[in-house]
């Protein structure tokens, strides 16, 4: 059993095209989630588990599901062209990381795609640094370069436990919702007319269950809540990354696994 495999520039209408980003250079604190996307999709084919969604969709041998591994890029920028090309053979981008900063030139191409869209984030972070360390392309700064960019109309983030207050500062001037995970109990959200990108970082979720993340900030969400938040999303979703697993901090592979079910219950809200 397997996902169909593709090359990135023979994708039909419609398809799902899984891409891996094998970038890692704008990590901040480890590198490690450039070896991440082979991995998840070696989780997914993995003969400990099923190709089925909680829904019931069946993912092996999908036809509209297409693995088209790892992109080839010279530099962080060009990866924009990469989502250029999925999206120019009306085919929809899933992106493997990669660490989160491969979201920004992500967004760029998807915003030239569709114009502005709503974003749902998921992760620990804000993301939303000005700069850090004199990197204005670090993954704690692209969903600043995004909203000065003007690639969203809405940010929407959940998991948060990690404000600063000039990630406050950044968060009210670029009109971003907030659901910080002290605030987990009130309602939140998740309805969104018009195009819609969901980007998850996985370490939105608690160390405990995802340890194979880069940076270690307890206090997170469950595998289950975060499967609750991503089957109550309703929009139509264009486009989706799963970003910052890092193998070298992996624990038996857990975090792989809870990787895979994230990627194929995001898969089972575009089937
Ligand atoms: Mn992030
Ligand atoms: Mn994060």
């Amino acid at each position: 059993m397997s996902l169909i495999r593709s090359s990135i520039q023979t994708l039909q209408t419609g398809d799902i095209a899984l891409v891996g980003i094998p970038l890692d250079e704008n990590s901040s604190f480890l590198r490690g989630p450039a070896k991440a996307p082979e991995l998840i999709i070696d989780a997914i084919e993995s003969d400990s588990a099923n190709y089925f969604t909680e829904d019931l969709k069946d993912l092996n041998a999908h036809p509209k599901i297409k693995w088209c591994g790892n992109a080839s890029f010279n530099q962080y920028l060009d990866i924009e062209g990469i989502i250029d090309s999925i999206l120019n053979q009306n085919a929809l981008p899933f992106s493997l990381g990669g660490d989160h900063s491969i979201a920004y030139p992500i967004m760029k191409a998807m915003a030239k795609k569709h114009g502005p869209l709503n974003i749902i984030q998921f992760d620990a972070h804000g993301d939303l640094y000005d700069e850090l360390d004199g990197n204005r392309y670090s993954h704690a700064c692209p969903f600043a370069r995004i909203m000065e960019d003007g690639l969203a109309t809405s940010l929407t983030q959940v998991g948060i436990r990690t404000m600063t207050l000039h990630q406050k500062e950044q968060a009210d001037k670029f009109g971003v919702t907030v659901h910080q995970m002290k605030d987990l109990d009130a309602p939140m959200n998740l309805n969104f007319e018009g195009p819609l990108y969901v980007t998850f970082d996985l370490d939105v979720l608690d160390p405990a269950f995802a340890p194979g993340v880069s940076h270690h900030e307890p206090g997170g969400l469950t595998t289950r809540e975060a499967l609750h938040f991503i089957q109550r999303i309703e929009g139509q979703i264009v486009g989706c990354d799963v970003v910052e697993y890092n193998p070298d901090r992996d624990v038996n592979g857990v975090t792989s696994m809870v990787a895979a079910k994230i990627v194929k219950e995001l898969l089972a809200k575009l089937l």
